[in-house]
């Protein structure tokens, strides 16, 4: 069952990711909303500049044409006043100039009611110009209206020039049609003063009147906008309820350019300013430092998802290996778990770091109980000293691995004999050696098994006694050691009389019961811990006595005979007694330099063949086997 925590651990590279994700996108949307919020700003401000620059633009144009109206007003009311007849043109004649005061008046004009010229400001001849065709001339002769007309632009019949019109009826006395007076100013005057103001490289201002038609614009130095009519254009759709002033964007139909502006209609007069900026000038700037702003933002997201993408691959790994490391323990506690043997880790600071459960059946103590106690605890004191010099050379880095047999104390069973298998193991990230595993095993059976096989080898099968190899090996030892501490070494061989006829009489398996009560003799004899009862042959047996002279051997000798008597064993073919006896051969000697034991053992058998040829149940002692000290003198 895989757990939420270890689902949630699972999946935090794919949170990480995610994370990263999140922290890119929030980025990417923050600068955008940012630049959004920066790109409208700009425009809030062009706005506020375009209504500034309007506002002034059609004051100026309501200045203008205010004083068109205030001279027209005067020069009418003179004129219906003292009427057209010559004396009156000819004193207007001169009076006019002095009414072209301001050059924003290009010039001042006055028709019949034919159209025909009467007065001008223009130094031309006029006597054959009419201006009946004009559209205000008709306008002003079908319409009683009084009121100021400005009219679309003309081309000037004097001057040749673009130029608005600005005029009124005249009247004679009984309200009839009696003429126009004209003013007007050149749209070269406009455009030039328009320039003035800063409206962008591609930004213009226009005075148009409220029927569509275009009177100035800037930028229209061949004259090909001017009189143009724009009442098509989208803005003057609704015209009559749109308000007085408003920005508005819009697609100039003109030059195709994208434009931003505002229009301001005059209070006074049937005339509206839109000043407009393009609306690329305006984001220019702002487009510019966006893209350098862009680039800075998408590099610090490349460099965090760059950042990001690493570490969750990292993340990643690391798990993975986790993951790896928690199987191969989880295989290591399986084996260790289901192993005979005891499987233990071994701090620094010899302390069991950990232990298998099979230590219960080796050492009796749980693996809680020897959790964090010493790994040396219950290590039998002769065996303290090894174990220790081993586990410390290992420590050391001296060896790798390490085997060693060793007695260990069991809860419950005492002592058992144990095997340890040592190998030093290393910290994964330094290398370094920080521990040692040890395999132990009970090696008790093993042990006992062993021993059983070493004495079996020595022993003898039927009697119990040291064997044939056995006495050889003691008696080179003794033989030496007695050479050595320059003492006695004395030998019994001991032959069972007419044994062959015992076997035929009596048979073979009583013939084997009583080699065994003649090796019983034979042990309980040999009683000090250096004597040795060796069976040596057949119905042939030796003791070794170190450290005895040829008294205490032929009392030892004499002792076996004497024993064997009492047990009184009946041998009907052995007369005369008709009783199991032995002879025995001894013989004692003082080892040196230039003999060896077989010395003793030829002195012994002779002693015996001696003992035999002398009628049988006797001791029979050899001479000393080597003459001391005469022969080492
Ligand atoms: P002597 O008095 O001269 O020693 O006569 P003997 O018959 O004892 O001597 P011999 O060496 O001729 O015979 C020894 C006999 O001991 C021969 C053999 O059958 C018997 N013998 C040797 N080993 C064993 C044994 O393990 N068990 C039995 N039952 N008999 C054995
Ligand atoms: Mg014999
Ligand atoms: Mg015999």
């Amino acid at each position: 069952m895989v757990t939420s925590r270890e689902l949630g651990k699972t999946r935090l590279p794919l949170w990480a990711a995610g994370f990263v994700a999140l922290i890119c996108m929030t980025i990417l949307g923050l600068s955008a909303w940012r630049e959004w919020e920066t790109r409208n700003t700009e425009l809030r401000n062009a706005e506020i500049d375009v209504a500034n620059l309007a506002h002034s633009l059609i004051q100026h144009a309501d200045d203008t044409f205010e004083l068109t109206d205030t001279i027209l007003v005067g020069l009418v009311h003179r004129l219906e006043l003292d009427g057209l007849g010559p004396d009156t043109i000819s004193k207007l004649q001169t009076y006019l100039p002095t009414r072209k005061s301001s050059d924003r008046i290009r010039g001042i004009f006055v028709y019949d009611e034919t159209g025909r010229w009467l007065a001008t400001t223009e130094q031309i001849d006029f006597s054959g110009l009419n201006n009946s065709d004009r559209e205000y001339f008709r306008q002003h002769r079908d319409s009683p209206a009084k009121g100021t007309l400005i009219g679309r632009p003309v081309k000037s019949r004097s001057g040749g020039q673009w130029i608005i019109t600005a005029s009124r009826r005249i009247n004679h006395p009984d309200g009839s049609f009696a003429g126009v007076a004209l003013l007007t100013i050149d749209v070269a005057y406009f455009a030039k003063f328009y320039e003035r103001f800063d409206f962008g490289p591609n930004g213009s201002v226009s005075l148009l009147n409220n029927a569509g038609i275009m009177l100035v614009r800037t930028r229209d130095e061949s004259g090909a906008f001017v009189g143009r009519d724009m009442s098509n254009a989208p803005l003057f759709k609704n015209w009559e309820s749109r308000p007085a002033a408003a920005v508005y964007y819009f697609k100039s139909p003109l030059d195709g350019v994208q434009r931003l502006s505002y229009y301001q209609r005059s209070s006074r007069y049937p005339l509206f300013v839109l000043a407009s900026k393009s609306k690329d000038d305006v984001l220019a700037p702002w487009r510019h430092a966006a893209a350098t702003r862009a680039i800075v933002v998408f590099g610090l997201v490349l460099l965090i998802a760059v950042i990001g993408f690493y570490l969750v691959r990292q993340l990643s790994q690391r798990q993975r290996m986790a993951q790896v490391l928690v199987a191969k323990e989880a295989n290591f506690r399986l084996l260790a778990e289901q192993s005979s043997d005891m499987v233990t880790r071994i701090g620094l600071d010899n302390r069991l770091l950990y232990v298998s459960p099979s230590c219960v059946r080796i050492t009796g103590w749980s693996a809680e109980e020897l959790l964090d106690t010493s790994a040396l605890a219950g290590i039998h004191p002769d065996d303290m000293e090894r174990v220790e010099q081993a586990i410390a050379a290992l420590k050391r880095g001296e060896a790798e691995e390490a085997r060693f047999v060793y007695r260990q104390r069991h809860r419950d069973k005492g002592e058992i004999w144990a095997e340890a298998a040592l190998h030093v193991t290393l910290a994964s990230d330094s290398g370094e050696i920080d521990g040692v595993v040890a395999v132990i095993r009970d090696m008790t059976e093993q042990k006992d098994l062993q021993d059983k096989l070493a004495s079996l080898a020595t022993t003898d099968g039927l009697t119990g006694l040291a064997n044939r190899r056995a006495f050889d090996e003691r008696l080179a030892d003794e033989w030496a050691r007695a050479r050595r501490d320059g003492t006695q070494l004395s030998l019994l061989l001991i032959d069972v009389d007419h044994f062959k006829k015992f076997n035929d009489h009596y048979g073979h398996l009583a013939g084997d019961g009583c080699l065994r009560a003649l090796g019983r003799i034979l042990s309980a004899t040999a009683r000090r811990p250096a004597d040795l009862a060796a069976r040596y042959g057949g119905e042939e047996f030796a003791v070794l006595l170190p450290n005895t002279g040829p008294d205490g051997c032929a009392e030892v000798g004499e002792g076996i005979r004497q024993a064997l008597h009492d047990l009184a064993m009946l041998h009907a073919q052995n007369p005369p007694s008709r009783l199991v006896t032995v002879s025995v051969g001894a013989a004692t000697g003082l080892p040196s330099q230039v003999t060896d034991s077989s010395t003793l053992v030829a002195a012994a058998d002779r002693a015996l063949y001696t003992a035999k040829d002398s009628g049988r149940d006797r001791l029979v002692m050899s001479g000393q086997v080597v003459p001391w000290p005469a022969k080492s003198a």
